[in-house]
C-alpha cells in the first residue's frame, strides 16, 4: 500500500448493477467517479445470479422503499432499455392461487397492488387456462407490466454510458480496509496493484460484503451496520418444450416470492428460486432440493414429467434480518447513519434490486 494515499473525488465499490448505476448517476452529475471491484469483471455476483425479471412492484409493503424504488426503476429500467437498445421482453405474468383457500390471498394481493398504484387483471380459472393451458390453478391475476431482461447487456450499458461521463472502473481491486479522515474517507484496495485513496464521498455497493467494508473502515458505527444472512435460492433447468409462455408465480412465501417459473431471453425455461438458508457463500446447486421441486411445481403443473429437471445455478440474497424474522427493507445509509462525512453504504439490496438499481442510483444520487 502506498503511504499518502492518491486523492480522487468519488469512490463507488462493488460494480454490480447497483454500483454501475451509482457510478453513473453520479458521474451524470459531474463527479469524478472511481469503481473498485473486486473480481476481473462487472456483475459476476448477484447481479449475474438472479431471475432477471423486471418486477411490476405488486408486494412490497406500502411505504417502503422496495416499492417506491420497484415501481419507479420499473419506468426507468423500461425506459432505458429503448434509449440504449437494451434486449428486454415483456412476458407478462400470472400470479396464481393453487387452491381455492388461497383465493383470498390473491384478492389481497390484487388490492395491495393497485393501492401501490400498480393494476392487475383477475383471471377466473378458467379465463387463466385459456391464457396458460397447462396452469392448473383456482383463480390468477395477470400482470402486464411485468418482463425480463438481458441483465448483463444492461449492466454493459450502464457502465458505457458511465465511462462516457468520465467513470472509469478498476477490476481485480478488492477494498480491505479504510478509515474517516477529516476531509473524507481513505480507503485501501488490494489486489495486484494495491492502493489507497482519499476520496470526498464513497459509497459502498458491495452486496454481499457490504457489512465486512463497513466493519473494516474505522470510524463508521458499529450500531449503524446490520446484520447479515444467506438465503440461498437454488434453480432447476427445464429440459423439452416450454410449458407456459407468460411468468408463472404461486402466491408469496415470507423470504421469497414463491418458486416460480421464469424463461430466459434465449427461451430457457426454469423453476425457481427456492430458500436454503446457508452461513456460507457457496453457490453449488444443493441438487437433494430436486423433490421438493417436482413436488412444488406438480400442484401447478401436474404434467411435469420425470426426470425434466437438472441443476442450473444458484444465486444468494444478502439478508439483513434471519431466518424467521420479519424481511425488511432495503437499508440505505448516508453519512447522517454510517458517522462518517462522505461514506453511504447499502445493505440488504436484495430482490428487486435489479428492477430498481436506477432508481436506487437516483435515490443515493440526491441524497449525497
Ligand atoms: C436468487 C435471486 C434472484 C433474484 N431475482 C431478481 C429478479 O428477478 N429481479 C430483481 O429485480 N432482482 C432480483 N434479485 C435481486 C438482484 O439480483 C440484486 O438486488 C442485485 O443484483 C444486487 O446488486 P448489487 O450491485 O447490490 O450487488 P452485487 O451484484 O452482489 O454486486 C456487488 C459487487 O461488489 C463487489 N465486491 C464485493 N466485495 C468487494 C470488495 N471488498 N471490494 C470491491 N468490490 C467488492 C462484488 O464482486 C460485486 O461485483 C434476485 C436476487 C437473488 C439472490
Amino acid at each position: 500500500m502506498t503511504s499518502s494515499p492518491e486523492s480522487v473525488d468519488c469512490v463507488v465499490i462493488g460494480a454490480g448493477v447497483v454500483g454501475l448505476a451509482l457510478a453513473r448517476a453520479m458521474a451524470r452529475k459531474g463527479r469524478e467517479v472511481l469503481i473498485l471491484e473486486a473480481e476481473e469483471a462487472f456483475g459476476s455476483i448477484t447481479s449475474a445470479r438472479n431471475s432477471e425479471v423486471i418486477h411490476a412492484g405488486i408486494y412490497y409493503p406500502h411505504g417502503s422503499l422496495k416499492e417506491r424504488l420497484c415501481i419507479e426503476g420499473r419506468d426507468k429500467i423500461y425506459a432505458f432499455c429503448h434509449a440504449y437498445g437494451v434486449t428486454y421482453k415483456r412476458t407478462t405474468k400470472v400470479v396464481f392461487a393453487a387452491d381455492d383457500s388461497e383465493v383470498a390471498g390473491l384478492k389481497k394481493l390484487q388490492a395491495h397492488a393497485a393501492d401501490s398504484g400498480v393494476y392487475m387483471t383477475y383471471l377466473q380459472a378458467s379465463e387463466a387456462k385459456k391464457l396458460e393451458p397447462n396452469l392448473v390453478c383456482a383463480a390468477a391475476l395477470l400482470s402486464p407490466l411485468t418482463g425480463i431482461i438481458d441483465s448483463h447487456g444492461f449492466m454493459l450499458a450502464i457502465l458505457g454510458d458511465a465511462e462516457a461521463h468520465g467513470a472509469v472502473i478498476a477490476y481485480n481491486s478488492p477494498v480491505v480496509s479504510g478509515e474517516a479522515a477529516d476531509d473524507g474517507v481513505i480507503i485501501h484496495a488490494g489486489g495486484p496493484a494495491p492502493m489507497s485513496l482519499k476520496a470526498k464521498t464513497v459509497i459502498n455497493c458491495a452486496g454481499l460484503s457490504a457489512q465486512n467494508i463497513s466493519r473494516s473502515i474505522r470510524g463508521v458505527g458499529a450500531p449503524s451496520i446490520p446484520p447479515q444472512h444467506y438465503a440461498k435460492g437454488n434453480y432447476f433447468y427445464l429440459s423439452g418444450k416450454a410449458p407456459f409462455s407468460r411468468l408463472i408465480y404461486p402466491l408469496p412465501g415470507a423470504h421469497s416470492l414463491g418458486l416460480h417459473y421464469t424463461l430466459d431471453l434465449a427461451g430457457q425455461g426454469r423453476f425457481g428460486p427456492d430458500v436454503e438458508w446457508v452461513e456460507k457463500i457457496n453457490y453449488d446447486v444443493n441438487e437433494a432440493r430436486g423433490p421438493s421441486f417436482y413436488a412444488a411445481i406438480r400442484k401447478y403443473w401436474p404434467d411435469l414429467p420425470d426426470d425434466a429437471l437438472r441443476p442450473g445455478y444458484s444465486g444468494i440474497r444478502p439478508k439483513i434480518q434471519a431466518k424467521g424474522e420479519p424481511t425488511r427493507d432495503f437499508m440505505i445509509q448516508t453519512e447522517h447513519e454510517t458517522g462518517v462525512k462522505g461514506y453511504a453504504a447499502l445493505y440488504g439490496i436484495e430482490s428487486p434490486g435489479l428492477t430498481s438499481s436506477l432508481a436506487i442510483a437516483d435515490y443515493v444520487a440526491e441524497r449525497l
